[in-house]
């Protein structure tokens, strides 16, 4: 079906194949306009398809570099680099890995990968993240790491996560899969812990498809973390396995794409930051319907998305405001379920107030490249009406 007329001619090969009657605002959309064409072209007129070639070794020194650390240790998913991280650490069976409650699922899964318990900490109701001052009550004698999640591109408050760490003993493992870009205190997101991960899954801040990459400056880390990726083979002789590894390596095709956006990754911040302000700005209507995201004043954010809270208590539900957008074209995304709530981590010893109820209210916007101040207008408009 043809798009309809008025829809931004940059979303046709979006939507191509889609039944539509209207034009839609996608909440987020990879852009794909730098080299990643040219490159993945050469993968395929070379036959460097797998995973060997010259973009993987290119990529991971482009994301080692814009985070400020030494390695970079490219996967085929952000999930399976934050396995690799704990599994390179050697944290396991018995120890405990402390996760806030409100993350994506995957931070607290890679800790049951490695057979060890994620303990769940309450977040903070400004800006999501894990409150630090909830962190030292949870600490066991089994704790071993502390792993800050970078909600929706807002770094983590570090310097207390790293006073408690020192003070006890403990790693910090940084899930900044949604954080490329982002700064603490002027240092990158990634640089900040023992070792990082990032996502480039599609809708991510860049993307190669699915892929992940694990970033930290320890050289005997990255020597495990390589064996582990790569079935655990001795370096040095091949088909010999001294330990049980993992296939966990990324194709070059995926890096091509990933070393093409990694090269305008300040390009595509700067987009989702104009993004932002354009919220900022047509959002300000909105008077006291919604809360907007804020950034502390340590934080440069890197709207991964833009988050917006629900503010009346007797206003229309948050999947009911969902439902009234998507209804005049505008997809949108609840703000994730906290962990503890799912079956498989259901906790009801504890309570994690803060993470139930800014959940319950946490709606995320349109946030990508693609979008124009008329459809961030738009948006807002459709949002403020939705909520009243
Ligand atoms: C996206 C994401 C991941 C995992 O990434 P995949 O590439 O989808 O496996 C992990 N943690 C967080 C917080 C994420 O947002």
């Amino acid at each position: 079906m043809r798009p309809p007329a008025g829809l931004n001619p940059r979303f046709e090969s979006f939507f191509s194949g889609m039944d539509m009657t209207f034009t839609r605002i996608p909440v987020a959309a990879p852009v794909l306009d730098g080299n990643e064409r040219a490159y993945v072209l050469e993968c395929l007129d070379t036959t460097w398809i797998s995973s060997s070639g010259r973009f993987i070794g290119a990529f991971e020194a482009a994301i080692a570099k814009a985070t400020n650390t030494r390695f970079g240790v490219a996967t085929n998913n952000g999930t399976t680099a934050l396995h690799l991280a704990l599994a390179a650490l050697g944290i396991g069976p018995g120890d405990e890995v402390i996760v806030p409650t409100l993350t994506y699922i995957a931070s607290a899964n890679s800790v049951r990968y490695v057979g060890a318990t994620p303990v769940f900490v309450d977040c903070e109701p400004d800006c999501f993240n894990l409150d630090p001052a909830l962190i030292e009550a949870k600490i066991t004698p089994r704790t071993k790491a502390i792993m800050p999640v970078h909600l929706y591109g807002h770094p983590v408050d570090m310097d207390p996560v790293h006073d408690i760490a020192k003070r006890r003993g403990l790693m910090v493992v940084e899930d900044a899969a949604e954080a490329l870009g982002a700064a603490y205190k002027g240092r990158p997101a990634g640089s900040l812990s023992t070792c990082a991960t990032f996502s480039f899954f599609g809708n991510k801040v860049i993307t190669t498809g699915e892929g992940g990459m694990v970033v930290h400056s320890d050289e005997s880390l990255d020597r495990q973390m390589r064996l582990l990726r790569g079935q655990g083979m001795d370096p040095n002789r091949r088909y010999w396995h001294p330990v049980i590894g993992y296939n966990y390596r990324m194709t070059n095709i995926a890096a091509a794409i990933g070393l093409a956006q990694a090269e305008r990754l300040e390009h595509h911040l700067a987009t989702r930051r104009r993004v932002a302000g354009w919220y900022d700005q047509h959002l300000a209507a909105a008077g006291d319907l919604i809360e907007r995201p804020i950034a502390k004043n340590w934080a440069t954010h890197a709207y991964w998305m833009y988050t917006v809270k629900l503010a009346r208590r007797n206003g229309p539900s948050r999947d009911e405001v969902m439902r009234r957008m998507a209804e005049v074209g505008v997809e949108t995304r609840p703000m994730f379920y906290p962990v503890h709530q799912m079956p498989p981590y259901r906790d009801t010893a504890n309570r994690y107030p803060v993470a139930d109820d800014v959940s319950a209210r946490g709606i995320n916007l349109p946030t990508h490249g693609l979008l124009t101040e008329e459809d961030v207008a738009r948006v807002a408009r459709e949002l403020i009406a939705a909520a009243a």
